[in-house]
């Protein structure tokens, strides 16, 4: 059987009264895609996650899924599911209650919604956990029986809305590390909103930057993150420097910068910061036009070489590393 699970946006649009929150926004992702809505606060992505999940009204444009078109359809007859933020549990029933859920309410009996449940918990490891209650639970666990509880339905396209934002740090790193296998295993779509690049980085095959409820760059991962199109996007992702360059503005990242002699390179630098970071070294120099570039350098190459804070160099890198920038 060839299904087409492809999940496709079609200038979408979100209106609040006079707000339009999401604008004329359109976007493929392949089937078995996990993909990352990346951008700061209030450009849109939570609308847009909404809107394909069915908890928000389509004011414009449309959803297809697998050719179908699911912008109008309830939420529970679209082949997606949702996790929410803040794991949504509910507090008076046991995990293997709140994972079965959804089958409860689509009138399944006992005996087959708990068998499933159970199966659903094994996928997250939680088996031994199933009669806990929420509160009984540390953060991990409970975004461990909300996935299972999203997935009991079997979706085409998983929807996560800052799905590690509760944890602390280092349970987000181990938690992002499941979140990437589960959805290996399972190979359904996965998108997920974030404003973190680093999650996006380490997470997603394909990125979709937004910036004023539109879309400012997508594409592979290590695509846009090597050559972002916009100023925006190059901040946004960091790791970047944004030059103004007396023909234009460009991006080079912060390890493709090299330290030369002034007067043997294509930008006069004095340092201004010098950053041990471990394996690294940052060290920050003004350039001409006030404006302060940063070399992540190994620290063999730094130590090699050492400078000192007031020193002048000279910054260069290859042709080809620095990208010219739309604005
Ligand atoms: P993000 O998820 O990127 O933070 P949102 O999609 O939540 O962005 O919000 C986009 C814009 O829409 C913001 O300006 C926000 O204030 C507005 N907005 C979001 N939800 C509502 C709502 N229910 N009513 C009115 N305005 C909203």
């Amino acid at each position: 059987m060839n299904r087409n699970l492809d999940l496709e946006l079609i200038s979408l649009t979100k209106r609040y009264g006079s707000t339009v929150a999401v604008d004329s926004i359109s976007y493929h992702f392949d089937a078995g895609t996990y993909a990352c809505l990346l951008g700061p606060s209030g450009c849109g992505k939570s609308s847009t996650l909404r809107m394909i999940a069915g908890h928000e009204s389509v004011s414009d444009g449309s959803i297809t899924l697998g050719k179908r078109d699911i912008s109008h359809l309830p939420p529970a007859k679209r082949g997606t599911a949702m996790m929410f933020q803040n794991y949504a549990l509910f507090p008076h029933l046991s995990v293997l209650d709140n994972v079965a859920f959804s089958l409860k309410m689509q009138g399944t009996d006992i005996a087959t919604r708990h068998a499933r449940a159970g199966e659903m918990l094994e996928l997250v490891d939680m088996s031994n956990l199933a009669d806990r209650f929420p509160d009984q639970l540390s953060g991990g666990q409970q975004q461990r029986a909300a996935l299972a509880r999203a997935l009991i339905t079997k979706p085409d396209v998983l929807l996560l809305d800052e799905p590690l934002s509760a944890l602390d740090p280092f349970l987000r790193i181990r938690m992002r590390a499941e979140l990437k296998k589960l959805q290996r295993e399972l190979g359904i779509t996965f998108v997920h909103v974030t404003h973190g690049q680093d999650e996006a980085l380490a997470l997603a095959d394909e990125i979709v930057v937004m910036n004023n409820a539109v879309i400012e760059q997508a594409g592979k991962t290590r695509a846009v993150f090597d050559a972002p199109a916009t100023a925006f996007v190059a901040r946004f992702l960091g790791s970047h420097n944004v030059v103004s360059m007396p023909d234009g503005m460009i991006a080079i990242r912060s390890d493709a910068l090299q330290i030369k002699d002034a007067n043997a390179a294509k930008l006069p630098g004095t340092i201004t910061n010098i950053e041990y970071q471990g394996t690294h070294v940052a060290l920050t120099a003004s350039v001409p036009g006030e404006q302060e570039v940063t070399a992540l350098l190994s620290d063999k190459d730094f130590f090699g070489s050492p400078k000192n804070l007031g020193e002048a160099i000279g910054l260069d890198w290859e042709a080809g590393a620095a990208h010219a920038l739309a604005g």
